[in-house]
């Protein structure tokens, strides 16, 4: 039978309410299946990992996601996949750094939570829940997973996590995925975009682009757990002085910026507006560029961003911020030359921005 781990960080979709008292309070996943009974039809053996006490996911910090990968690696041989659910508030930062941290992953980690509780009738929760389930469960006929990469599924869609983001705080299909297709789509049957997922045999290995690896022999699975987090993100806005910029720029001992500039890479062209950018990069900080737009990506186009391109500010193309600090945050904790650092940036890894 697959086995999926199933672990629970905290969030909404953990909480039901207290039959006495009638407040929320988180549930208790070892009785899953008397809470949701239709989980067992799915002929899945789900293992729930107890080790992470219930969060907000606005508490996430980078120590969470170091203990989520190291659960996945120490389980990973046990389990054909896993399902993680997380707060939706921070989901798309969780999932996106997992994405860089699980290095060669050959399996489904699908991320999933709730706008409603599941302890609440109307809750979006279960199905969610049993989806993810699902997905991370399924194989095709060669019997190897559907989706083996790390995604979001929400509401009957299912994202690369690198490419989602959390879009609306109000409606069920809280997710959105502007710059790359679902990699499944869920209504009667399940549909696969075969064509948009991942499969580690057509990839190299994370260090290795050029050596293939085949499903007979995969790159074995590795984590990258430190990760740099003197970072920032600094998002323009008409009338940002030149103080608060170099105020930025000047935290003690940055290492990153993630720059989010207007529609396709386009920022003001004052000359201490590039100075203080050309400052920052000779003292060694990299800086990557991001639209704020939530569809498209930064090209240099227009006159400020074809200067900006010539500063040494890295195009982000059309990735998410959170997955844009995710990246920035795995690359410089690798401690590699600044040329390499370069390199790593200006090319997808994990299919995070389009070529
Ligand atoms: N504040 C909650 C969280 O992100 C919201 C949610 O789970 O949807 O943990």
């Amino acid at each position: 039978m697959t086995r999926i781990l199933l672990i629970y960080t905290g969030g909404t979709i953990g909480m039901v309410s207290d039959p006495v008292t009638g407040a929320l309070k988180p549930l208790d996943f070892r009785e899953l299946e008397a809470e949701i009974p239709a989980i067992k039809s799915l002929g899945v053996e789900i293992e729930y990992h107890e080790g992470f006490p219930p969060i907000d996911s606005s508490d996430v910090t980078p120590a969470e996601w170091t203990r989520l990968a190291e659960t996945i690696r120490d389980n990973y041989e046990r389990f054909d996949g896993f399902v993680v659910l997380h707060g939706t508030d921070t989901m798309a930062y969780t999932a996106s750094a997992l994405s860089f941290m699980l290095e060669n992953l050959a399996k489904p980690v699908v991320f999933t939570g709730s706008q409603i509780p599941l302890g609440v009738l109307r809750s979006d929760g279960r199905e969610n829940l049993v989806t993810a389930v699902e997905i991370a469960a399924a194989c095709n006929e060669a019997g190897r997973p559907m989706a083996p990469e790390v995604s979001i599924y929400f509401q009957d869609r299912l994202f690369r996590a690198v490419r989602a983001t959390k879009w609306s705080a109000e409606q069920l299909d809280a997710f959105a995925s502007e710059n790359y297709p679902p990699l499944a789509e869920v209504g009667v049957t399940i549909h696969y975009n075969l064509a948009a997922i991942r499969r580690p045999e057509n990839l190299g290995s994370a260090h290795r682009p050029d050596k293939k690896n085949t499903p007979q022999n995969p790159e074995p699975l590795k984590i990258s757990t430190s990760l740099c987090t003197d970072v920032a993100l600094i998002r323009l806005f008409p009338g940002m002085t030149q103080k608060a910029l170099e105020a930025m720029l000047a935290i003690d001992g940055l290492k990153g910026v993630v720059l989010q500039t207007y529609g396709a890479g386009n920022t003001p062209t004052a000359e201490w507006f590039f100075a203080a950018l050309e400052g920052a990069i000779s003292k060694g900080i990299t800086i990557v560029n991001i639209t704020q737009c939530p569809s498209g990506g930064v090209a240099a186009i227009y006159e400020s961003g074809v200067r900006l391109a010539g500063t040494g500010v890295v195009s982000g193309r059309d990735m998410t911020p959170e997955a844009a600090l995710a990246k920035l945050m795995y690359v410089l904790g690798r401690d590699l030359p600044s040329s390499d650092t370069v390199s790593e940036l200006a090319r997808p890894i994990r299919g995070e921005f389009s070529d």
